[in-house]
């Protein structure tokens, strides 16, 4: 359609699921209209997945080298050059950040628009004075670092993921306020890379999100590795020292240490952006959609961290695809969020699909359910590998595969296998019939659905 008289579609930021909707649309010859203040590219790329994965696997290499001894090969970890390490997680975002403006270049049927836009009317954006008007408007706007009450982020002592990930020098000793993906990840890597963490956690138990089993397991891995954590402990007070910051937790007890990274979640991106003002339904800052993705002003959608959910980057991709699709008239199947896996990314890393064995019990009611737990103890590749850490399936009595949990180094890799399995509601005898291959971490999957289904090879 002609500029003019509007874009097909005009996407309010360009994180994993603006930019997704915006190379769906133009696949669909829809023109299309992307709006960013900041970079193409949003959270995941610049401050999110990619950064503190190369951050991870940096910690991984370091880990490495200090249990190399374990198999029997002679090498020394003589210290972590900071710098060295920061240079090779800026050039992998360096590098992708470049093949995606390249293929957003590429595009003709996109015209992106820098500048910061507010919904003005329900086909309008205002970009910094320019109307941008739109057939539909989809609003992908993102998240933000929480701070919660008595915390003052000053962005030296007291820090957010944004400030962690540009540390020019880790500090010998952190606390990381929050339990769960964010804070467990940095935990992690942090760990690895030399520092004292102690993690502090409201709710009971580490990665509360995750099915009980997972974070006990974890909790095990962490006590392992020397990682403190005190759960069921709501912070009181904060305070900055001469040399860092003191922390005082549910008890009374006093923790100290040279910073405070605060990993409380993370907050929808949609105050003073005219959504209430055009009469957009909310709830606590997040936008409520229907199962379409669409906003109860007709033309208008949400995608991505800004609508309730799991807060992750791949089901920005998923919003964002399907909001093309659906704009396009595809009549796309709704999104059923239960089946997006879930990975964190640890030493060793949590991974799920589907619910946890609580939910599935709420759910189907006690006596219908039926759960498997198999140990990567049994499994070849995770004894060569030295990782420790389970399958767990819950499933319905005489039923489909409900919920798919798995705790292990790489782990994540394998969930993909889960997904299908939830998503095309697979009973263990039918997952039973397919061969896994030896020796990979993905035959513990098998090996779950042998023994759920009767007939286990190397379990019991
Ligand atoms: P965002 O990526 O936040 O993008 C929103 C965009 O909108 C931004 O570019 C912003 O600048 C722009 N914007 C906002 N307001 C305006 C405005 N008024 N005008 C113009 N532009 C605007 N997810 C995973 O799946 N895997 C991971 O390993 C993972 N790790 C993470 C690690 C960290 C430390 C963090 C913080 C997040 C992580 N996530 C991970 C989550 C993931 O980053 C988000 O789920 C994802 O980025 C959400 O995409 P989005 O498009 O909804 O929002």
């Amino acid at each position: 359609s002609d500029p003019n008289q509007g874009y097909d579609v005009v996407i309010l930021g360009s994180g994993s699921a603006g930019y997704a909707c915006a190379l769906r649309a133009s696949q669909l010859d829809l023109s299309v209209a992307i709006i960013e203040k900041d970079k193409l590219g949003g959270t995941c790329l610049h401050t999110g997945c990619i950064p503190t994965k190369a951050l991870l696997h940096a910690g991984e290499v370091a880990d490495s080298a200090r249990e190399a001894a374990e198999f029997g090969v002679q090498a020394e970890l003589t210290g972590i050059d900071m710098a060295g390490v920061n240079k090779y997680k800026d050039g992998v975002v360096a590098k992708l950040y470049k093949g995606l403006q390249g293929m957003f270049k590429a595009n003709k049927a996109i015209t992106i628009i820098s500048g910061t836009g507010k919904l003005t009317g329900p086909n309008t954006v205002d970009v910094d004075g320019q109307q941008i008007t739109g057939r539909h408007i989809v609003l992908a706007t993102g998240s933000y670092s929480k701070t919660l009450p008595g915390l003052d982020i000053d962005g030296t002592k007291v820090i957010t993921s944004e400030h962690a990930l540009k540390l020019d020098k880790l500090p010998g000793s952190a606390i990381i306020l929050g339990g769960g993906v964010i804070g467990v990840e940095f935990a992690s890597a942090w760990k690895s890379l030399g520092v004292d963490v102690t993690i502090v956690e409201a709710l009971p138990r580490l990665v509360p999100a995750e099915d009980a089993d997972s974070s006990k397991m974890l909790e095990r891995a962490f006590r392992k590795r020397g990682i403190a954590f005190k759960t069921g402990k709501p912070f009181e007070t904060v305070k900055t020292t001469a040399n860092g910051v003191a922390l005082t937790i549910s008890g009374g007890e006093t923790l100290e240490a040279d910073l405070l990274l605060v990993a409380v979640g993370r907050g929808p991106s949609t105050a003073g952006l005219g959504y209430e003002e055009q009469g957009i339904n909310m709830d606590r800052g997040f936008v409520l959609t229907n199962e379409h993705l669409q906003t109860n002003v007709p033309g208008v959608y949400a995608i991505g961290d800004i609508v309730p959910g799991v807060q992750l980057a791949h089901r920005g991709f998923g919003h964002g695809i399907f909001v093309a699709e659906h704009i396009g008239g595809l009549n796309p199947t709704p999104i059923d969020e239960a089946g997006i896996p879930r990975v964190t990314y640890t030493e060793p890393e949590v991974a799920s699909v589907g619910l946890n064995e609580d939910k599935a019990r709420e759910k189907y009611g006690d006596d219908a359910v039926k759960t498997y737990n198999y140990n990567l103890a049994g499994n070849g590749k995770s004894n060569i590998l030295k990782t420790q850490g389970f399958v767990k399936l819950v499933s319905v009595k005489d039923g489909p595969v409900v919920g798919v949990h798995m705790v292990g180094s790489r782990m994540g890799e394998q969930i993909g296998e889960g997904q299908l399995i939830y998503n095309w509601e697979a009973f263990p005898s039918d997952v039973a019939q397919l061969i896994h291959m030896h020796p990979t971490q993905n035959e513990a999957l098998g090996e779950a659905h042998l023994a759920l289904a009767g007939k286990p090879l190397h379990a019991h």
